[in-house]
């Protein structure tokens, strides 16, 4: 038996809202084993051609990547792409849109958050974000932990930053559609990000899995730090059934944060095709 490619195809760096540079997080890969890598920063591609080089510099195999943050059913869900040409035009002014808006929406979390006592939050936040198109709620997160208001981010996500807390303002992002004839457009497969995070219903997953095939989309997250192993399992079974191939990836954010490091999950279950096998000539 061979073994399988240590592929991590899932994090973010300072471009969205990651800690490291893509420097730092391709020889933090490398050096645990990593033998194909992508960036795959929220909404944004700005920082692909430093990871290229990166990965490059490192002697890892690369792969285009972005996470593009959609609404479906009411709900905030993520569409990986991978390997797709990141200078396609269609996909960065799809992305510039989307980016768009959340200034606006950090001013208003900012502002509910005011209510319930914690003042500037805005500009608190904004302390810790690398690109200023891309100010999101992780950044709110970690001013709230460096102010000594939530001790850890999961816990200011908990009690500020989700849905019907002082700090959480609903949001509308792309289209499903739109977010993966962005990516398919591009030349790019489309991957739906780690599936057992939301909260749909078992008919609005199959709705999500069924309209995400219908437009074109490959591949799903099996193995992923934002699943639990039992989770492992479950989506294998649901890439099976929707004959779709299956993406690993850490989803790593930063070394105080995130639990899963890169490049040390386990490796696909038997059974799935792995999306970098499809995605062969993609390879960079
Ligand atoms: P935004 O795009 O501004 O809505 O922020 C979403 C980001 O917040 C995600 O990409 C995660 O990095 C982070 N996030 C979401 N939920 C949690 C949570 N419960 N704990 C920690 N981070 C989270
Ligand atoms: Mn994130
Ligand atoms: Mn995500
Ligand atoms: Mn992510």
């Amino acid at each position: 038996m061979t073994t399988q490619l240590n592929a991590d195809l899932h994090c973010h760096s300072v471009v969205s809202d990651g800690t490291l540079t893509p420097e730092a997080l391709a020889a933090r890969a490398r050096g645990n084993g990593v033998e194909l890598w992508a960036l795959t920063d929220h909404d944004e591609v700005g920082g692909l051609q430093r990871a290229r080089d990166a990965a490059h510099a490192e002697g890892m195999q690369y792969l285009t990547g972005v996470e593009i943050s959609i609404t479906f059913l009411n709900q905030t869900v993520h569409i990986v792409g991978l390997g797709f040409d990141a200078d396609n035009e269609t996909l960065r002014q799809g992305l510039r849109q989307t980016r768009g808006g959340r200034k606006e929406r950090a001013m208003e979390m900012s502002d509910g958050l005011a209510k319930v006592g914690i003042q500037g939050a805005y500009e608190g936040a904004l302390k810790f974000v690398g690109n200023p198109e891309l100010i999101s709620r992780t950044h709110f997160a970690r001013f709230l932990v460096e102010s000594g208001v939530c001790r850890e981010t999961n816990e200011v996500f908990r009690k500020y930053l989700t849905e019907g807390k002082p700090g959480f303002v609903p949001h509308r992002w792309a289209t499903l559609k739109d977010a993966v004839t962005w990516i398919t457009g591009a030349g790019g497969m489309a991957v739906i990000a780690h599936p057992a995070r939301y909260k749909f219903t078992p008919n609005e997953e199959f709705a999500l899995f069924t309209e995400f095939k219908g437009y074109g989309g490959q591949g799903v997250e099996v193995v992923t730090g934002s699943h639990s192993v039992p989770e492992y399992q479950i989506y294998a079974e649901t890439a099976k059934e929707f004959g779709l191939a299956a993406s690993r990836g850490s989803d790593f954010h930063s070394p105080d944060e995130s639990h899963t490091e890169l490049g040390t999950l386990p490796a696909l279950p038997s059974g799935l095709t792995p999306v970098w096998e499809l995605l062969s000539s993609r390879i960079q």
